[in-house]
C-alpha cells in the first residue's frame, strides 16, 4: 500500500499531434516567418529543457503538491538534446529569432552546455544568429557561468525574489541562501554573459518589502532587475488576486525614492515597460502580466520538457511534437519540412490572448481552471 497520490488528469499528457498536411509543395522554399490570426509573428521560442528543480518557490512549486510523491518525467520521455535542437531549427526557419532554455531549473539538466553549443551555430534564414539566453535561480551559476559562455550562451537572466535573507530562504523554500546567488550574478557578469538581468516575482505582503533593496543593491552594476506581477500561472500556487502588487504600485514606490525617466521598448513584443535611472545609472523593467495585458504583440511560444508545444503560457492543451520527431502509434516519424508545415499551419490558428480576458473569465476559470505548471513549460 502507498500513500501516493495519483492524479485524475495528467495535464502533461493530454497534448495534440498537429496535423501534417496531406500534400507538401515539391519543392521545398525556405519556410519564411508566420502570422498567427491575430496577425502576430513568431519570433521567441522558450524551452523547458527540464521539469525538476532545487528550489521549492511557493509561488511555483510548492512542497506540499511537489513533494517526495510527486513523478517526474522519466528520462525517456524528455526530448534529447538533438531533437530540441532540430525542432529549433525549424522554429528558426518559421521565424523565431530568440531561444530561451529555462525549466525547471536548466543548470539541472545534465551536459546543458552541450545543448548550447549545438544551439548556437544555429542560424535565421537570413544568417543570422539566434539570441540565445536562459533563465535560472543562480544555485548552480557560479560554478557554470564560464562553461555556458564557452558553450555559446550570449546573456543570462537570474530570480532573485529579496535581498534579505530570511525571507528569501523563506520564499525559495529549501534554505537557500541570497549570497550564492549573487555570487553567481557576479561571476556571470565576470565572465561577460551580458547583459545580465533579475527577475523578482512580487508578492504583497510576502516580499514587496524589498523592492526598494533590491533596486538599491543592483542600481550602478550593470544589471537590469525586473519586477514581475505574481501570475495565475498553473493551478498549485493557490494564486489569489490580493496576493497581486500592480506594477504602477512598485513603480509609484520606486519613484518615491528615486528619480526615473521613461525608457522605450527595446524591441516589438518586449514584455517589460523600460525606465531609467535620471543620472544614467541603469534601468529597471516592470513586467505586467496580471494587471495590463500585452497579448496584443505576444510572439512567444513554449516546448515542454517532452516536447509538448504551447501557444500560451495559460493554455491547457499542448501540441504532441514529440509525437511528430519520433513517429507515434501506426504514424511515421516526420521531415523536417512536414513538421514545419504542422507548425506553421498551427501558429496560423492561434488565437491565444488568456491574460486580456481574464478580468471576464468567471472566477472558476480565473486562477482555477486546469491549466499547465510553469515548472512544466518554463517562465
Ligand atoms: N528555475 C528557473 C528560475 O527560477 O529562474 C527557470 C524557470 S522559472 C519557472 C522562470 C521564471 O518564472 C522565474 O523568473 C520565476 O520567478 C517565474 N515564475 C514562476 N512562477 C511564477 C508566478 N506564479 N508568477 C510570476 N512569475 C513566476
Ligand atoms: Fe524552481 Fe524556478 Fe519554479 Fe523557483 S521559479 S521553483 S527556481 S522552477
Ligand atoms: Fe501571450 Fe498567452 Fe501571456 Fe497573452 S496570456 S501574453 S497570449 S502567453
Amino acid at each position: 500500500m502507498t500513500d501516493a497520490v495519483i492524479p485524475l488528469l495528467d495535464l502533461r499528457k493530454v497534448g495534440r499531434v498537429p496535423a501534417v498536411p496531406a500534400a507538401l509543395p515539391s519543392s521545398v522554399t525556405p519556410a519564411g516567418p508566420r502570422l498567427d490570426a491575430r496577425g502576430r509573428p513568431l519570433r521567441d521560442l522558450r524551452i523547458s529543457v527540464t521539469d525538476r528543480c532545487n528550489f521549492r518557490c511557493n509561488y511555483c512549486m510548492p512542497k506540499e503538491v511537489f513533494d517526495k510523491h510527486y513523478q517526474f518525467l522519466p528520462h525517456r520521455d524528455l526530448l534529447s538534446f538533438e531533437e530540441i535542437t532540430r525542432l529549433a531549427a525549424i522554429f528558426a526557419g518559421l521565424g523565431v529569432q530568440k531561444l530561451r532554455l529555462t525549466g525547471g531549473e536548466p543548470l539541472l539538466r545534465r551536459n546543458i552546455e552541450s545543448l548550447i553549443a549545438q544551439l548556437a551555430v544555429l542560424r535565421t534564414p537570413e544568417g543570422d544568429p539566434l539570441d540565445l539566453t536562459l533563465t535560472t535561480n543562480g544555485s548552480l551559476l557560479a560554478r557554470k557561468a564560464q562553461a555556458l559562455k564557452d558553450a555559446g550562451l550570449q546573456r543570462i537572466t537570474v530570480s532573485l525574489d529579496a535581498m534579505d535573507d530570511a525571507i528569501f530562504r523563506r520564499m525559495n523554500d529549501v534554505d537557500f541562501p541570497v549570497a550564492d546567488v549573487l555570487h553567481g550574478i557576479e561571476t556571470a557578469l565576470a565572465v561577460g554573459l551580458a547583459p545580465v538581468k533579475v527577475n523578482m516575482v512580487v508578492k504583497r505582503g510576502t516580499n514587496d518589502d524589498q523592492i526598494l533593496p533590491m533596486a538599491r543593491h543592483f542600481r550602478g552594476t550593470g544589471v537590469t532587475l525586473r519586477f514581475i506581477e505574481y501570475m495565475d500561472v498553473g493551478t498549485s500556487n493557490g494564486w489569489r488576486m490580493d496576493e497581486v502588487l500592480p506594477s504602477s504600485d512598485v513603480l509609484a514606490r520606486l519613484r518615491d525614492a528615486m528619480d526615473l525617466v521613461p525608457l522605450a521598448p527595446s524591441a516589438q513584443g518586449e514584455t517589460a515597460t523600460r525606465w531609467g535611472y535620471a543620472d544614467g545609472s541603469g534601468e529597471i523593467g516592470l513586467i505586467s502580466s496580471v494587471t495590463q495585458a500585452f497579448c496584443g504583440d505576444c510572439n512567444r511560444a513554449r516546448l515542454s520538457t517532452e516536447g509538448q508545444l504551447y501557444t500560451c503560457l495559460f493554455a491547457s492543451e499542448g501540441h504532441d511534437l514529440r509525437g511528430l520527431l519520433r513517429g507515434q502509434g501506426e504514424w511515421p516519424a516526420r521531415s523536417d519540412e512536414e513538421i514545419s508545415a504542422a507548425l506553421g499551419a498551427l501558429w496560423g490558428r492561434r488565437a491565444d490572448r488568456y491574460s486580456e480576458l481574464r478580468a471576464s473569465l468567471p472566477a472558476s476559470e480565473a486562477g482555477g481552471a486546469r491549466r499547465v505548471e510553469m515548472h512544466y513549460i518554463g517562465g
